[in-house]
């Protein structure tokens, strides 16, 4: 039974043509952001310009932000040392402006357009300051998201509490409005609100949703998902099955055939979906309705054979296949999980590999031009600190095992990278990728 409260497409409704949606206006003005973002001295602050041959620098503190002709990607902070070396080409990853990527309607990928093609959010559960401090003190000169030229400070408050769950901070992100903790993607009374994710499946994008914890957690759901209460994991399973997500992977396989959740082979081929329970099968699954659901990891770390950065790889050569471009999720539970667990070998492990997967997405968009890549925390767990002296490579200790109110960085790469400088709340994440969704 689909999802009372799915968008009229994931009612059995056909999908609406891309140009029939009517078209998204432009929700917060660039004055606004400037005025956000930095105070003074900033007369030049990029903006999505159709036209206008010359790059220009904008001060900002520390931080120069350079603006490319005609939103071309920018490169890098002046302030961020030169590194020029060559991008190694991610294996598998398709050559810049391949033309068969694509198929018939496809053009090659625009390096003069001021708006993405392609979306992908990549979020650290749990990540605050000083996980991407030990990330960085981990990963030394190969820490990807340093290479990102754009960096913001996103505060994460919930419409509950000052401290957010997971559910929360997603449906804040995915929908621009301050849900209570607990809620997936509705209001106050229950009524669904639209995602980004949905916004983008409307366009015609393809879209994917990919994690290490089970497949229907919180921040993953609140993408397609629309419930008050994020426990109800059935019926969560029921509106993802239902969903017109392409892609979805993730962990949870021992859960399915009890407790009120289904076999999960039946209920996968019921609603279409081509399921993938073994690393070996990822392959050779479709481009869409692949449904891939591994056994869960101790604190969420990765799977073996399935690694993020492997399964974000998988994603970005399916999606990319859809001319009209894709929204893709793609998170680190692990980061969140261990914090909880103040298991630091764990919460290393996962910071390596979270940022792994970022430098994977960040060469696919560096090759391409089209894509805009945001990296994040959702919110702090823990109350990490990175210290001098202990066990680890990169000594670390915790100051709880919940979250906390932190605010958490944010990187983005990419056509609209610029908009994303500054102190905002998480809701304006949904509002500056929509603006840039045409
Ligand atoms: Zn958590």
């Amino acid at each position: 039974m689909p999802p009372p409260c799915a968008p009229a497409w994931h009612r059995g409704t056909p999908r609406p043509e891309r140009h029939l949606m009517p078209r998204m206006r432009w929700f917060l003005t660039v004055p606004a952001l400037v005025a956000l973002s930095c105070r003074s001295g900033l007369a030049a602050m990029p903006q999505p310009a159709a036209s206008g041959p010359e790059p220009t620098v904008a001060m900002c503190g520390p931080l120069a932000v350079v603006t490319a002709p005609a939103g071309a990607m920018p490169e890098r902070t002046a302030a961020v040392p030169e590194r020029t070396a060559a991008l190694p080409a991610p294996a598998g990853a398709a050559p810049a402006r391949a033309a068969p990527m694509h198929g018939p309607r496809a053009a090659p990928p625009s390096s003069t357009s001021a708006f993405p093609r392609n979306v992908v959010l990549l979020v650290g559960d749990g990540m605050g300051p000083s996980h991407f401090a030990a990330a960085r003190l981990l990963r030394g000169d190969a820490f990807e998201a340093g290479r990102f030229p754009v960096t913001g400070l996103v505060a994460t408050a919930s419409a509950s509490s000052r401290v957010t769950d997971s559910a929360a901070a997603a449906s804040a992100m995915a929908t621009g409005h301050k849900v209570n903790n607990k809620m997936l993607s509705v209001d106050a009374e229950g009524r669904p609100l639209p995602t980004l994710l949905e916004l983008a499946e409307g366009q015609g994008r393809a879209t994917g949703l990919v994690t290490t914890t089970f497949f229907g957690d919180a921040t993953p759901a609140a993408f397609a998902v629309h419930t008050a209460r994020r426990e109800q994991v059935t019926g969560i399973v029921d509106q993802l099955l239902a969903s017109q997500v392409d892609l979805i992977a993730g962990t949870g396989a021992e859960l399915f055939g009890r407790d009120g959740l289904p076999e999960l082979p039946a209920a996968a081929s019921k609603q279409g979906w081509t399921l993938i329970t073994e690393p070996a099968a990822l392959a050779s699954a479709p481009a869409s309705k692949a449904l891939a659901v591994f056994p869960s990891q101790k604190n969420d770390v990765d799977v073996p054979g399935a690694r993020l950065p492997t399964l974000a790889r998988w994603a970005l050569e399916r999606l990319a296949k859809d001319p009209d471009g894709f929204f893709l999720v793609v998170e680190h539970e692990g980061t969140d999980k261990a914090s909880h667990e103040n298991a630091a070998d764990d919460l290393r492990a996962s910071l390596r590999s979270f940022d792994e997967t970022v430098g994977v997405v960040a060469d696919f968009a560096r090759q391409r031009g089209d894509t805009l890549v945001l990296v994040m925390g959702d919110h702090e767990t823990g109350g990490l600190r990175v210290v001098a002296e202990g066990a680890g490579d990169v000594a670390l200790e915790f100051g709880s095992t919940v979250h906390t109110g932190s605010l958490v960085p944010l990187f983005a790469l990419g056509p609209g990278a610029e908009r994303f400088v500054g102190l905002y709340e998480n809701t304006e994440i949904h509002r500056k990728v929509r603006a840039l969704l045409r």
